[in-house]
């Protein structure tokens, strides 16, 4: 029998009655660390009374009225997302899926406009993770996504990940755009070198292709830059965000130069709801919350994680990769991003599971990941709290698996 809730999630046991900064509360009253955020999605952590303040005030005046009227609130957070970026122009969506393909057919619509539309094709990496439509998994290949789905739309070309040589041998005169996650978040919450993505900006100059950024959930202050792209030297021709931009309601963007956008008229894309009256309130109220003070702090304690997270590594080399493979960084990420990859193949869902009974929330990622994902407010006290926890959790889980001495790879 089937459960009235579609079964695609193995979810955990666990219902939460309310939130509150970095806590969640569950139905029994116990409270938890969210170091999840709903998949960096909860960037000013559960009920920031700001975001509650702005999405009631619009909720009294107006919730939705479609894109065929002007959406003043909607025009002020594009101008305001324009100013803080390369962009020119902004489409507004419900999830990161539907801002991603935003960005996919303002560049296919590009090619076609400036008469080139034998360029339909993406080159994308190994790991990459960019939605659950037929488009997104088509572009991540892997066989638990695509499984069953086929015939997959053939339009993405995907190579190894940080490897400037495979994506200089992929590109044919069919190429459009290089497609990446400045950090990839599912697939493993390995960041991408600086040289890596400065040769990608020059790669797509020379050959006049379109580099798009995946930042649904690298962007939006979490790496400590409100772009994680800022902090690369380059800048991107379409890049899409979506999670922390909505700091819980849903609402994502496509951010696109007006040359890459060139060829998006009237009629070429639309969403009923996309960038809807509640929806730009709130969008607006976390752009005011995203200062240099925010972002100030993500960094300091970041720093402060990453620094515990590298002592943790040390003192437990039994379980977590000290030694992985040169292209891979054993403990991945940026800032508020990070992730711990584990040196056995399931020790990262089992210790999230662990985790969770001690009371901290975090969530695994593809390549044996465990990620960590907390709010953008958290203070070095709750990193304390949080390392207490894994380090507990960590010990404990070393002695029920007696794993060996010298099992690290
Ligand atoms: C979450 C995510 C998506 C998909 O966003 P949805 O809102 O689930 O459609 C796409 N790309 C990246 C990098 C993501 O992390």
């Amino acid at each position: 029998m089937i459960t009235p809730v579609m079964p695609v999630y193995n979810r955990a046991n666990l219902a939460f009655e309310k939130g509150e900064g970095p806590y969640l509360y569950a139905s029994d009253g116990k409270r938890y660390l969210d170091f999840a955020a709903g998949i960096a999605v909860n960037a000013f952590g559960h009920a920031h009374p700001y975001l509650v303040e702005k999405l009631h005030e619009q909720a009294r005046k107006l919730w939705h009225v479609s894109n065929i009227f002007r959406i003043p609130e909607g025009e002020r957070l594009a101008q305001r997302l324009c100013d803080a970026s390369f962009a020119d122009t902004v489409f507004f969506n419900n999830s990161g899926g539907e801002a991603w393909e935003c960005g996919i057919k303002v560049i296919r619509k590009y090619f076609t406009h400036i008469g080139q539309p034998e360029k339909t094709r993406f080159i994308t990496f190994q790991g990459c993770f960019h939605g659950r439509s037929m488009t997104s998994i088509a572009a991540a290949k892997t066989e638990k996504m695509v499984g069953g789905f086929g015939p997959l739309i053939d339009m993405f070309d995907q190579v190894p990940w940080n490897d400037l040589e495979a994506v200089r041998k992929a590109i044919t005169p069919e190429t459009a755009s290089i497609l990446i996650e400045v950090v990839q978040g599912e697939g493993g919450m390995r960041a991408a070198t600086l040289e890596f993505i400065q040769g990608l900006r020059k790669l797509c100059d020379e050959h006049g292709l379109l580099l798009f950024f995946d930042e649904i959930q690298c962007g939006m202050g979490r790496t400590g830059k409100l772009f994680a792209f800022e902090h690369l030297g380059v800048e991107p021709d379409v890049i899409c965000v979506a999670k922390g931009i909505g700091g819980g309601f849903p609402l994502g963007a496509c951010l696109a130069t007006a040359k890459a956008a060139s060829g998006m008229q009237p009629g070429t894309h639309g969403s009923t709801y996309g960038g809807n009256p509640l929806a730009m309130a709130v969008g607006n109220a976390v752009l005011d919350l995203m200062d240099e003070k925010l972002l100030k702090q993500v960094n300091r304690v970041g720093a402060y994680l990453w620094q515990q997270f590298d002592t943790l590594i040390t003192d437990f080399p039994k379980l977590f990769s000290t030694n992985a493979a040169p292209m891979f960084h054993e403990h991945r990420g940026k800032n508020l991003m990070q992730g711990l990859r584990c040196v056995n193949a399931d020790d990262n869902l089992k210790l999230v599971a662990k985790l969770r009974e001690n009371g901290l929330l975090c969530v695994g990622a593809s390549d044996q990941v465990v990620r960590f994902l907390p709010p953008l407010i958290i203070e070095e006290e709750h990193v304390d709290e949080a390392m207490a926890i894994i380090k507990k959790t960590v010990a404990d889980y070393i002695k029920a698996n007696s794993i060996k001495a010298g099992d690290a790879a």
